[in-house]
Parts: structure tokens; C-alpha cells; sequence
């Protein structure tokens, strides 16, 4: 569980956040004058990039277009009110067929191939749990050491400014009710492929994810504690973030989330600007 604050933010940002163009509920503009009214100082959109495989969930080719002309536009609309950033959230499986200029990358997973179909991790328990039994012998370690080793080559191997959702494996593991998070083999699995990631791109930043705790009522945030105090020990940085699906979410929990980076030694959190990524001390 994580400490209940009542104040402590001076500073709001958010660079994972969806509208209608994906599977968000509001309209950019919707965002826009949502955070502005919170006192946003700025505001990233990362849709879902266009998949290589049909699904209900990402931009089309054409609504990414749409995507980028609006949000560019709004970008300069707001531009006296809030800093707008017209990012995208890439997945392995993402297939763009222009070239375009996002303000930054946020670098996610949210499958797993198997040997005869493509699985979601983050839609069901069930359709994860139907993953680990048909291709992993219901061994979700196993499952666990491939997503992450998966999720792990495509930011290194990527341009990405972001790790989104590091362990979203866990989304429907409360109280490891799937797994134990625990287990030895789980944590070994998770830190070494954070090491790898750290070793290749020392100062990336990884996001910490209030997403599920507000769709789902998790306690905490995206990675767990251990991931995350690995990710401050070995110097790389963090931003907090509510994979926001609707104005609702926009900063929900932000100040806990903040305090759970604090308890895991952070001295500092980054905050998306024009001049790139800046510091503030918590
Ligand atoms: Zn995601
Ligand atoms: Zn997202």
C-alpha cells in the first residue's frame, strides 16, 4: 500500500496520456482544458501507434494522422496556457507508414506471441493466464523472463525517452493471486533486464504508472517497489505518469506516486518540458 498525502505537488506534468483517436474516452481538447484547469504546466500525448496485427485498441494509420495534425495544432492554440508535446506510445508490434516527428517515445509491450496466436497481457486475467498455460506449461516465471526480456531489447534497440509500464504483467495480480511476486526466479528476471536496459541507456527514464490504480484498484503503482529502488540504485530516472484514458485520470494519485519514488530513494522526479526532461526535487 502506499502512503495517502494531501499536498505535495508543485509541479504537474503528464506524458502518457490517450484520447479518442486510441481507446481514450475524451477528445485531446477535452485533456487539454482538464489539465489546464489542475494547473498542468504541460501535457504529453502518447496514443497507441499503429498496430501490425488488427485490434480495437490502437490508432489506425489514418486516425494517427489525424492525431498528429491536431494535437500539433492544439499545441500552438494553448501554447500561453500549456506546454502541449505530441508524443506516441510505440509497442513492439507497432507499424507506422510515414515518417513523423513525435516529441518523444514512450516504449511499451502489450503482447505476447505465441506459437499460434497473439496474446494480450493487460485485457483479461484470463486471456494471460490462457497465455502462460498454453505456452509456457503454466509457468509464469517463464512467461515473466520473456516479457521482460522482450520489452527490454525493443527499448534498447529502439529510440525510446520513456520505459512505459515496466512490469504490466502484474496488472491483475493482486494480492499475487497469480503469481507470487516474490519468488526469487520473478525478481532475478524483472532485475536483470532492468540492468540490461540501465547498462545500455544509463539515464533513461521509466515511468511510474498510477494507470492500473485507477482502472483497476491496484495499491500501487507500475514497477513494484523492488524494480523501482534497482532503477534508483543504479542512477537512471523517473517520471510519473497516469496513462490517462480520460480526464478523470489525469493526475490520479500523483501525489503518492511521488512519495513511493521517495520512499524508494529518489531524490528527484523529471518533468517533460520544452527543453527536454527537467528535474524536480522531491
Ligand atoms: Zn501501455
Ligand atoms: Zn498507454
Amino acid at each position: 500500500m502506499i502512503e495517502k498525502v494531501d499536498n505535495m505537488t508543485n509541479f504537474k506534468s503528464n506524458c502518457h496520456t490517450h484520447t479518442v483517436y486510441c481507446d481514450g474516452k475524451n477528445t485531446a481538447r477535452e485533456m487539454i482544458d482538464c489539465a489546464v484547469k489542475k494547473g498542468f504546466s504541460a501535457i504529453g500525448f502518447s496514443g497507441h501507434a499503429p498496430m501490425n496485427f488488427s485490434n480495437t485498441w490502437a490508432m489506425t494509420q489514418e486516425n494517427l494522422d489525424k492525431y498528429f495534425f491536431e494535437i500539433n495544432s492544439l499545441k500552438k492554440e494553448y501554447a500561453d496556457k500549456i506546454d502541449v508535446f505530441c508524443g506516441i506510445e510505440l509497442d513492439a508490434d507497432y507499424e507506422i507508414n510515414k515518417e513523423y516527428s513525435f516529441d518523444y517515445i514512450l516504449s511499451s509491450v502489450h503482447q505476447i506471441h505465441g506459437k499460434k496466436r497473439i496474446y494480450s497481457i493487460d485485457y483479461t486475467a484470463e486471456e494471460l493466464t490462457e497465455c502462460v498455460n498454453a505456452e509456457y506449461d503454466g509457468d509464469w516465471y517463464k512467461m515473466a523472463e520473456e516479457y521482460f526480456k522482450n520489452l527490454a531489447a525493443f527499448v534498447v534497440d529502439n529510440k525510446t525517452d520513456v520505459v512505459g509500464h515496466f512490469d504490466l504483467i502484474t496488472k491483475f495480480n493482486r494480492s499475487g493471486c497469480l503469481f507470487d511476486e516474490n519468488n526469487p526466479e520473478y525478481q532475478k528476471s524483472a532485475l536483470r533486464w532492468v540492468d540490461y536496459i540501465i547498462d545500455n541507456k544509463p539515464y533513461i527514464i521509466f515511468e511510474v504508472n498510477t494507470g492500473a490504480m485507477f482502472r483497476c484498484g491496484n495499491e500501487t503503482p507500475y514497477p513494484a517497489s523492488f524494480i523501482l529502488k534497482r532503477i534508483c540504485e543504479r542512477g537512471a530516472r523517473v517520471t510519473v505518469t497516469s496513462d490517462a484514458h480520460c480526464t478523470e485520470a489525469l493526475d490520479y494519485m500523483f501525489d503518492e506516486a511521488k512519495l513511493y519514488c521517495k520512499n524508494c530513494g529518489f531524490k528527484s522526479i523529471w518533468h517533460l518540458t520544452k527543453s527536454g526532461f527537467i528535474e524536480e526535487k522531491i
